[in-house]
């Protein structure tokens, strides 16, 4: 049987651009990707890229104060949200047409169309267009979810953050997650009044419990107002124009008024309206596509891969989701995507880097040694500011081996990459003890933790 395609891919994002690309350019496939929106996905166009460069424009806020401190006569300014927004767009239409560039230097046909799977080997494009493949695959990442709750199409989520016409003066935020909380630091930085409502007794659920409390603290000496255990119990609009604001009352009475609620609650798998039940791929519980190692669906000329499959939420692990997937069906190289020790950043002020398991997860497995360390880093210590970082190896104590590493300190998203390699290789505490610190760094604490 011939097809038009060996390849076509549906979704433009991180994982499905990836796939096209080297598909096309490494072994000569025939591939094409439909992408109904913006090429790029949630990563570029309304994630990790602009959420980043909102860190950035926030943490500015703290440099007048400490560089006061360190001789410097400067006062913090006013933060102009239309000249960052103009820019950031700018920013995220030039790496929009990076992406299409890629794909077109590949020579993957590309069609600005929703796709929907007719059969195994055809899909249907919105232009009425159909198209043949040997392979298909699915990479139409996830969306943020509201909570079912009267009024919640007043409140805002994620994707709208980077559209607001102007700053808000005040937002509540519900959730505790990666999102509640980098985006309540964010605004927090940017000037804006932040209220965050979080359900459970700590945020940051699943994360060390020690850095869970130290940036909780940190959060809350930075301004913004964390109720634990609070959920929304009512909202509304009240006021007109540009008056307009919700009001909330909380579960435990709490009342207050906001010019934005936003609805950090999770994210769900974009498996609807693909035509997937009907061709027989199975969809698990929490609507993701259910794959094998190899991200191969029930359907075996169909795969899937990144958010959609609601393995690892993130984009470099959609990346290497994508890699494992061309080598496997276009290189014959047949490998599983690995997922273990998977390192991640929470881009909070301070950030939290971790990589492994924290000290609770690794003490129901096993029994382990702890070691940490917390202390005042020497830049903001000098500034007279009462900022802490910490630093953790959760270690077996039956290898020796490092089961898990987190920091909470300014720049853990950088220091735990480098982490991540030697806890990869399989090091050992003795590993870390044996190396020379490098001084004065923040990081040489990691070395330096005495056995
Ligand atoms: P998370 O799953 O991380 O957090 C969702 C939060 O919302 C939790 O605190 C949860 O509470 C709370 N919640 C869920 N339902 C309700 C409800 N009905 N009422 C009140 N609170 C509720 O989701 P996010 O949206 O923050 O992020 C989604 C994923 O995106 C992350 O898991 C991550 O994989 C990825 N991501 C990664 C980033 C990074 O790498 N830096 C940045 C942003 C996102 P509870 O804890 O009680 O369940």
């Amino acid at each position: 049987m011939t097809f038009d395609y060996d390849l076509f891919v549906i979704g433009g994002g991180s994982g499905g651009v990836r796939a096209a690309r080297l598909a096309a350019q490494d072994t000569g496939a025939k591939v094409a990707l439909a992408e109904m929106n913006r090429y790029g996905g949630t990563c570029v166009i309304r994630g990790c890229v602009p959420k980043k460069l909102m860190v950035f424009a926030s943490e500015f806020s703290k440099f007048p104060e400490e560089a006061n401190a360190y001789g410097w006569d400067i006062s913090l300014g006013v933060f102009n949200w239309k000249k960052f927004s103009t820019q950031l767009h700018a920013e995220l239409d030039r790496l929009e047409k990076v992406y299409q560039n890629l794909l077109t230097k590949a020579g993957v046909d590309m069609f600005n169309a929703r796709a929907t799977i007719i059969s195994p080997h055809k899909v249907k494009l919105s232009s009425g267009v159909e198209k043949t493949a040997k392979h298909i695959l699915i990479a139409t990442g996830g969306r943020p979810v509201r909570p079912e709750i009267k009024n919640a199409d007043l409140g805002i989520v994620s994707d709208d953050i980077f559209d607001l016409p102007e700053l808000p003066k005040s937002v509540l935020i519900v959730g505790g997650g990666y999102i509640a909380c980098e985006f309540a630091c964010i605004f927090r930085g940017l000037g804006v009044d932040v209220t965050q409502f979080y359900r459970g007794e700590q945020i940051l659920r699943g994360f060390d419990d020690q850095a869970r409390s130290l940036i909780a603290e940190q959060m809350q000496i930075d301004g913004v107002n964390l109720r634990l255990g609070e959920n929304i119990s009512e909202m509304s609009r009240i006021g007109i124009g540009q008056d307009k604001r919700i009001k909330v009352i909380g579960t435990t009475g709490y009342k207050g008024t906001f010019d934005h609620v936003l609805f950090a609650t999770g994210r769900r798998p974009n498996s609807d309206h693909l035509g997937l039940e009907a061709v027989g791929v199975e969809i698990g519980q929490k609507n993701q596509i259910a794959v094998d190692d190899f991200s191969q669906s029930s359907v075996p000329s169909i795969f899937a891969v990144g958010d959609v499959t609601n393995r690892v939420n993130l984009t470099p692990v959609a990346l290497r989701e994508a890699n494992a997937f061309v080598d496997t069906i276009f290189k014959a190289q047949k490998h599983p995507m690995d997922h273990a020790l998977i390192p991640s950043a929470v881009f909070t002020q301070p950030e939290l880097g971790t990589v492994g398991l924290s000290e609770e997860k690794a003490r129901e497995k096993e029994v382990i040694n702890v070691y940490s360390t917390s202390f005042y880093p020497m830049r903001t210590s000098f500034a007279g500011k009462s900022n802490r970082a910490m630093m953790k190896l959760v270690i077996s104590k039956a290898t020796q081996k490092v089961l898990g590493c987190t920091i909470v300190a300014p720049n853990a998203a950088e220091m735990i990459q480098f982490a991540a390699i030697a806890i990869k290789m399989g090091t050992t505490k003795a590993d870390f003890d044996r190396t020379v610190a490098v001084h004065p760094t923040m990081s040489e604490e990691i070395v330096t933790m005495p056995s």
